[in-house]
């Protein structure tokens, strides 16, 4: 068993959103593996930790997930497919995390360390649109999708140069920027720009990778497999980290974004967690009571029962039919709607019942009508 999240941040229950960012940072920077003064094993454990439990309390969702149901409400999403569920901003908030204590660490943001272009840089981010059913929010699902990105090229091994030779580029002696002195009335102004020779690689090569055209990246589309949680919903962002497009000069691969889309369903009615679905019964049932079958999501006949007096447009309850939240077993109910069909045609022995009925129920009516009159005499009397 993990430990409580909230005592590994060593921040109290009620904590805030800052003082949770404030925490992990100060751990961060004692515990990243590449600083920390613990052994290298020690330090790689506890940075895991605190990265898990931030990745949690900063997030409100995920945070009330685990408030509600601890490790069970949240835990599917580590460690399972190679994919964490997320949303664009929680991962720039992130990233602006880590720029902060890189920042700090080595007096400058991580993407400016060496300069230019030709440092590595991130591939860019892709989005997926995937659309799914009622049924499989229900059910979870293990979806197969094929990706178009760009990845490295094979031969060449992303460098651009045939069979993957390249060399230190001549211009610019590989920092891949070039200085060009002009003359102004105030003196010399130096100027740093792009160099043309290597486009900012620091490298080039006698022969052009043939695979590429030298460009080191080439199309392809990827099969990928992902797993969409139960109870996923409209708009869900599911992260695929390393399945967008190849980055610049050894750096990493950008992610992909699935996002999810939930058909319509002829049937049911998505509410939150709860579905909404109708029945057709009869006014006997709705006046003396009894029971309906109603077909759920899954395909199941679930009783309904129905209490004497039911009103026409009532809503029963079937508990724990509707969907379920996202990685937890607890569902929500399926909500019936009560209606009835008013026949355009009875036979004779029906219309005499009906006949019946109207009769009793305005004799009735009447009857209330005559005691309540009686009632008021009595009164009359007795207060004459
Ligand atoms: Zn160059
Ligand atoms: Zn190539």
């Amino acid at each position: 068993m993990p430990r409580d999240y909230y005592e590994v941040l060593g921040v109290d229950k009620s904590a805030d959103a800052d003082a949770i960012k404030k925490a992990y940072r100060s751990l961060a920077k004692k515990y990243h593996p590449d600083v920390s003064t613990e052994p290298k094993e020690v330090a790689e454990a506890k940075f895991k930790e605190i990265s898990e439990a931030y990745e949690v309390l900063s997030d409100p969702e995920k945070r009330s997930l685990y408030d509600q149901y601890g490790f069970e409400g949240v835990n599917q999403q580590f460690g399972q497919g190679g994919f964490t569920w997320d949303n664009f901003t929680h991962a720039d908030d992130i990233s602006d995390i880590f720029g902060d204590l890189f920042g700090d660490l080595f007096g400058g943001g991580r993407r400016s360390r060496g300069g230019g272009r030709s440092s590595a840089s991130q591939g860019e981010s892709l989005r997926y649109d995937l659309e799914i059913t009622l049924k499989e929010v229900l059910e979870g699902k293990k979806a197969n999708i094929d990706v178009p990105h760009t990845v490295l090229c094979e031969p060449c091994r992303g460098t651009g140069g045939k069979d993957g030779n390249v060399s230190v580029c001549g211009k610019c002696g590989g920092s891949g920027q070039v200085q060009s002195v002009s003359r102004t009335p105030f003196g010399n102004m130096m100027s740093v720009r792009e160099c043309p020779e290597c486009r900012g690689t620091g490298k080039s090569s006698a022969e052009k990778c043939p695979h590429c055209r030298g460009t080191g990246r080439v199309s392809k589309e990827s099969h990928i497999s992902i797993n969409i949680p139960k109870g996923a919903e409209d708009g869900m962002r599911l992260r695929v980290s390393g399945e967008g497009n190849a980055g610049y000069n050894g750096g990493s691969p950008g992610d992909l974004y699935v996002v999810i889309h939930v058909k319509q369903d002829r049937n049911f009615e998505r509410d939150g967690n709860n579905l909404w679905t109708g029945i057709v019964t009869t006014y006997p049932k709705l006046v003396l009571g009894g029971e309906e079958t109603v077909e759920t999501l899954e395909g199941e006949k679930a009783v309904l029962t129905i209490p004497p007096g039911t009103q026409v447009g009532s809503v029963l309850r079937i508990s724990g039919k509707g969907l379920p939240r996202v990685n937890s077993s607890i569902r929500g109910d399926l909500l019936v709607r009560v209606t009835i069909e008013v026949p355009k045609k009875v036979s004779d022995e029906e219309r005499e019942l009906l006949r019946k009925i109207d009769e009793t129920a305005g004799s009735k009516k009447t009857a209330g009508k005559k005691r309540k009159s009686t009632l008021r005499e009595k009164l009359d009397d007795i207060i004459n």
